[in-house]
């Protein structure tokens, strides 16, 4: 796994399902109810596991034969309709519109909105997508 800074995004961390676990509370090394996990999760596809999101529900992404989901002849399905609606609600945010990026653009141009997305306005490091905290210096970044 590639050492990052507390300001870099990287391709690793984008799921197959458009989800950014840079700047997921579980890569931060919390619970969605802000409980210290006793281990940070590492990310979808460096740990190779399904975490609570779709890959578990998914046979083409558990056996791998897709990569991302934009690639995928039923995009987007039920199941991803389903979790990105949840994200549009709670989290001001959309794995579909993030894959329609990265397939309009490319991954490097992704990376880089995200940055800018997700950069604390105080310390320029990454905030949480679930809480706008920045773990870096535990500003709220309540406009995001
Ligand atoms: S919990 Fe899921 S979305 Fe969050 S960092 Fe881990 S693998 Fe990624
Ligand atoms: S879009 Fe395709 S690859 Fe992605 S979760 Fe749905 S069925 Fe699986
Ligand atoms: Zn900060």
């Amino acid at each position: 796994m590639v050492e990052l800074t507390m300001k870099d995004m990287h391709e690793t961390l984008i799921t197959p399902c458009g989800m950014n676990c840079r700047i997921c509370i579980g890569f931060f090394g919390y619970t969605m109810s802000g409980k210290k996990r006793k281990m940070k999760c590492v990310g979808c596809k460096p740990s190779d596991k399904s975490c609570a999101f779709i890959k578990k529900f998914c046979k083409k992404l558990t056996n791998k034969e897709i990569d991302y989901c934009h690639k995928c002849t039923d995009f987007p399905c039920k199941q991803l309709q389903k979790l990105d609606k949840r994200y549009r609600e709670k989290y001001n945010m959309s794995m579909i519109e993030n894959l329609e990026y990265i397939k309009k653009n490319g991954m490097k141009k992704f990376l880089q909105a995200q940055e800018e997305k997700y950069k604390c306005l105080k310390c320029q490091a990454i905030i949480c997508v679930h809480n706008g905290i920045c773990y870096s210096c535990d500003d709220l970044n309540k406009n995001k």
